[in-house]
């Protein structure tokens, strides 16, 4: 793929404490494109997700997403653009407990000031490309795995972002419905075009994404992806 990347990190440090979580890491992530950052557990995947969505500051590097320099936007203001251009989906769908599923899917455009019937008229629009639909007025105890992280997939993509931050997505699930979200979740942003970062230890959640980037030690290193039908 050509062209300038949309999201960029390179030469990434992070500390905590004693433990080096980043080494000088870099990662790029084309608009529209799937990357999947494996390694072992402990190695800085989503410590390395977290630098590139501006959610933790790094020690040293840059990150750069669509001409901008993160590192140097004040707090309210990368708390700003993760709202109005990436989504976020974790290993537990992180939905609200007290609310429906249709207001966890709403949430994120309430909070960006749209008003509650139209924000609610999306939410069931995207609810019900994940067909979960049947499903909008359950609180999240009252629905299965499964369903939360499709729920968590359209709550997601409902503000239409750019960039999916997905950090282990389906580490929860079982294969069955690892798959469903996956497809879900890979289909969903190919239909609005955004790009996902896909954080996993699994090969067959890796087997979604365009390229591999494996994370050692808090360094990165880019894999050549052998195509499904040479393996
Ligand atoms: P991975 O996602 O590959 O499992 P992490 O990025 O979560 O790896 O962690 C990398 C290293 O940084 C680990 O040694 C982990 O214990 C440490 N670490 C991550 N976050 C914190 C934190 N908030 N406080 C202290 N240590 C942390």
């Amino acid at each position: 793929m050509t062209g300038d990347p949309l999201l960029s990190g390179v030469d990434l440090v992070k500390s905590f404490g004693q433990t080096k979580a980043l080494d000088g890491a870099r990662l790029d992530l084309r608009a529209g494109e799937v990357v999947a950052v494996m390694g072992p557990s402990g190695s800085g995947k989503s410590t390395l997700l977290h630098c590139l969505a501006g959610i933790i500051r790094p020690d040293g590097g840059t990150v750069r997403y669509d001409g901008r320099d993160l590192s140097s936007m004040s707090d309210t203001a990368r708390s700003a653009l993760r709202r109005s251009d990436f989504g976020f989906v974790f290993q537990f769908g992180q939905l609200v407990v007290e609310l429906t599923c249709l207001e966890n899917v709403a949430l994120p455009l309430r909070l960006g000031g749209v008003r509650r019937r139209e924000a609610e008229r999306r939410a069931r629009d995207w609810l019900d490309r994940l067909e979960v639909g049947d499903v909008a007025r359950h609180r999240p105890s009252e629905i299965s795995g499964g369903q939360g992280q499709r729920v968590a997939v359209a709550r997601a993509l409902v503000t239409r972002p750019r960039v999916i931050f997905a950090d282990e997505p389906t580490g929860a699930l079982d294969s069955l419905n690892g798959e469903r979200v996956m497809t879900s979740l890979v289909d969903a942003a190919q239909q609005t075009g955004a790009a996902i970062l896909l954080v996993t230890h699994e090969a067959r959640v890796a087997a979604y994404s365009d390229r591999e980037v494996v994370v050692r030690d808090g360094r990165s290193r880019q894999v050549d992806v052998v195509p499904a039908g040479q393996l």
